[in-house]
């Protein structure tokens, strides 16, 4: 018998264990379909998808091609493994990656998580200095970012640095160099592109010798509340590392495939970074899929004979899985076939039109936009910029009220984030932050009253 939605809500309850959720209050929102960039939950209500899936989903739900491609290896197999065997949907894949990434990004190391992608570029950087021509074995560390956000595992918490997620873990955790968020604020947005780079500088120059790489997300720090960089920030990174010869690992798992309004968040400022990770929006958000993708130079360092041990072992069971590889090649496809990067441009405007009314609410303290990822941060006093307490989570009562007026999102603590499907319309747009600027006066307003 179909259970109730009493029961499945009892039971969402009780054995599942949601992440990054509290469990002891916990409220379900259960969702059983989907259609283009609508979510629809087991009692029928349509909910707009307004974060894309917790940032993955790219061309909408459902859509006819990624479902057929999907289908049409269904077909076929459904799983191959990629260790010392290959199936022909990874391989035309890769190639297609290949092409599309800048540079000499060809090779394609496949995984099912962003974290297992980034996971694997931080030990592909450090065996490199043990392997490539001027072996440098000291290089051993790395350099991250405060609030930097590159998933959940022991590696890849060490190098990001979300303090409020991790501070227990810090015995488990490997030591890096952290640096300060490279904020486009920061001291202002006339300095702080010199200043974010003069920090970097000071470091590598001190400790380059014993730097494996520098892990960035590239434009935007996602996780950390969608921090705007500085422009001309990245490109900097790129003549820096090169200038201290660090290797450069790019994280383009939230802001990778048409996310920043091109296909990678490196082509903005023709930037090739060393490794390459995507993840999240790679299968459209169909399949768990993700990639780091190397240069040749790194390549080649793991070249060898088998007797000189210099393979990656390293390798996860579902890695080129053919089903998302399916998924991913439609994603990429669809790109041309639906024009997704040329009706961009509109899209953004929208967005940058809605965030510049929303910027004058006395509770907003500042608006933040790259391409199709914007975000608006709530502030109880926009003249200090002080904030509200976080137990008081006014980011979640805006969701809250979001959800009850057909808009799904979801905050990160009171910072709300908009980040439809690339696939959203304009009035899709509207509808998403009309809601938005209500929630928050009504948030905002029922507290001054209160
Ligand atoms: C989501 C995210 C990850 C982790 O991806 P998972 O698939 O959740 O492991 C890594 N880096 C960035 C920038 C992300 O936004």
């Amino acid at each position: 018998m179909k259970p109730t939605v009493q029961q499945l809500t009892d039971w969402d309850k009780h054995y599942v264990w949601h992440a990054f959720t509290q469990m002891a209050c916990y409220d379900p929102l259960i969702i059983e379909s989907a259609e283009g960039c609508e979510l629809i939950d087991i009692e029928g209500r349509r909910l707009l998808d307004g974060v894309s899936s917790m940032w993955c989903n790219v061309h909408g739900h459902q859509h006819p091609q990624i479902d057929a491609a999907i289908q049409e290896q269904l077909g076929k197999v459904a799983h191959v493994t990629n260790l010392g065997c290959s199936n022909s949907t990874a391989i035309r894949l890769a190639k297609r990656l290949a092409e599309l990434t800048p540079g000499d990004l060809d090779h394609s190391f496949f995984c099912s998580d962003g974290a297992s992608a980034l996971e694997v570029a931080i030990k592909l950087a450090f065996q490199y200095w043990h392997q490539c021509e001027n072996p440098q074995p000291q290089k051993t560390t790395y350099i991250g970012f405060e609030d930097a956000y590159h998933g959940d595992t022991i590696g890849t918490i060490s190098v990001g640095g979300v303090d409020r997620f991790n501070a227990v873990f810090k015995p488990l955790m490997f030591p890096v160099h952290r640096l300060p968020i490279p904020d486009r604020r920061v001291p202002d947005e006339a300095m702080a592109c010199e200043h974010h780079l003069r920090i970097l500088e000071e470091t590598l120059a001190q400790h380059h010798e014993t730097i494996a790489a520098v892990v960035i997300e590239p434009l935007v720090l996602g996780a950390a509340g969608m921090i705007v960089q500085p422009e001309g920030y990245l490109r900097g990174v790129r003549e820096l590392t090169h200038k201290y010869n660090v290797l450069m690992i790019a994280d383009e798992v939230a802001v990778g495939v048409g996310r920043t309004g091109m296909m990678f968040a490196c082509n903005q400022e023709e930037v090739v970074p060393d490794i390459l990770c995507l993840g999240k929006g790679l299968s459209g958000g169909y399949l768990p899929m993700s990639a780091a993708i190397a240069s040749t130079a790194i390549w080649n360092a793991y070249l060898g004979k088998y007797s000189e041990a210099k393979q990656l072992c390293h390798g996860h069971t579902f890695g080129g899985n053919p089903l998302g590889c399916a998924a991913a090649l439609a994603t990429l496809e669809i790109f041309e076939t639906e024009g997704t990067l040329q009706q961009l441009p509109a899209k953004i405007a929208r967005i940058a039109e809605h965030l510049t009314r929303l910027q004058n609410h006395p509770h907003v303290g500042d608006v933040r936009q790259c391409g199709m990822i914007a975000a608006v941060e709530l502030v109880k006093d926009r003249t200090t910029g002080e904030h509200f307490p976080w137990t008081e989570r006014h980011g979640n009562q805006v969701c809250q009220y979001a959800q009850e007026h057909g808009v799904w999102i979801r905050p990160l603590g009171d910072v709300l984030v908009i980040m439809p499907p690339l696939a959203v319309s304009l009035p899709q747009i509207d509808q998403l932050c009309e809601v938005i600027a209500d929630g928050i006066e009504h948030v905002t307003s029922s507290k001054a009253s209160s």
